[in-house]
């Protein structure tokens, strides 16, 4: 058998008193998306105008529902569109919403060397702290990781990752000075929504039909103590549709009374082991 990256992948024995949470991330792709999929997207403007519109009408639709609805959010944003869009970062961070680093392209760790890996974090890092002194949690794009990630993330101080699909309560890294507050793609708006223009392949689903996977899902993780990390993006939960959809979601987790925390509280309640 091929050998293993020695990562934690099992999840640790977990308390009985651990109790169940909610955290709200937002993970703010706008043109970097596009442009590392092709270097020829920056030349299809119909392309990118699905950031254009997940920036002009979904960070403002999103930051008034939570507004409205006392959610607090945790919004992870690339380098480079942060640079694009300073005003959309600077409307978030004024909303006392957490800044989280989210690569500085899109691209994933995985497809970059260490040294073009360990550039793309501190060029991004030093981006994102003109917005916020407090960026200390890392969600890769795409959710992937290099063998490298954990060791580069922890000599640059990050507090927490928030990438793994291996466990329902945050938990602390067993190889590294980290917390984890785990994912996966059922909680996601992407994988129901997104659609592939490129085959057609992909059916969008129905708003009802995602509130019911959403809700079903969380109150199971619920039931068994567990964090509810929920994964949005502008340019797909902010269609107008959705963003009604989203408001019955949060108003589920509001009438449910779990806390609702940004994703770097929610990952320091590790259930085995003190956070930084
Ligand atoms: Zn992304």
């Amino acid at each position: 058998m091929p050998p293993l990256y020695p990562l934690t992948s099992k999840e640790p024995p977990v308390n009985d008193h651990h109790q169940p949470a909610f955290a709200l991330t937002i993970d703010f792709d706008a043109e970097e998306l596009w442009l590392a999929e092709s270097d020829a997207n920056a030349a299809r403007p119909g392309v990118l105008s699905q950031a254009t519109y997940g920036v002009q009408f979904g960070v403002p639709a999103l930051l008034e529902l939570t507004a409205d609805m006392g959610i607090p959010t945790t919004f992870f944003i690339c380098g480079r569109d942060a640079l694009r869009h300073p005003e959309a970062v600077e409307a978030i961070s004024a909303s006392g919403s957490e800044i989280g680093h989210h690569g500085l392209t899109h691209r994933s760790p995985d497809t970059l060397s260490r040294d073009e890996e360990e550039r793309e974090l501190t060029e991004a890092l030093s981006i994102l702290r003109r917005f916020s002194d407090d960026v200390v949690g890392y969600r890769s794009p795409s959710w992937d990781f290099s063998p490298h990630t954990l060791d580069l993330l922890e000599s640059h101080q990050f507090e927490y990752s928030s990438n793994l699909m291996s466990a329902v309560h945050p938990f602390r890294h067993d190889s590294h000075a980290l917390n984890e507050l785990p994912v996966h793609w059922l909680l996601d708006d992407a994988p129901h929504f997104w659609f592939d223009s490129t085959s057609w392949d992909k059916t969008i689903r129905s708003t009802s039909e995602v509130l019911n996977i959403w809700a079903e899902e969380a109150e199971a993780i619920w039931d068994l103590g567990g964090t509810v990390t929920l994964t949005i993006h502008p340019q797909i939960i902010g269609r107008p549709s959705r963003v009604r959809m989203l408001r019955q979601f949060l108003q589920l987790v509001n009438d449910r009374g779990v806390p609702t925390l940004t994703a770097r509280e929610a990952a320091a309640r590790t259930v085995n082991g003190a956070g930084k």
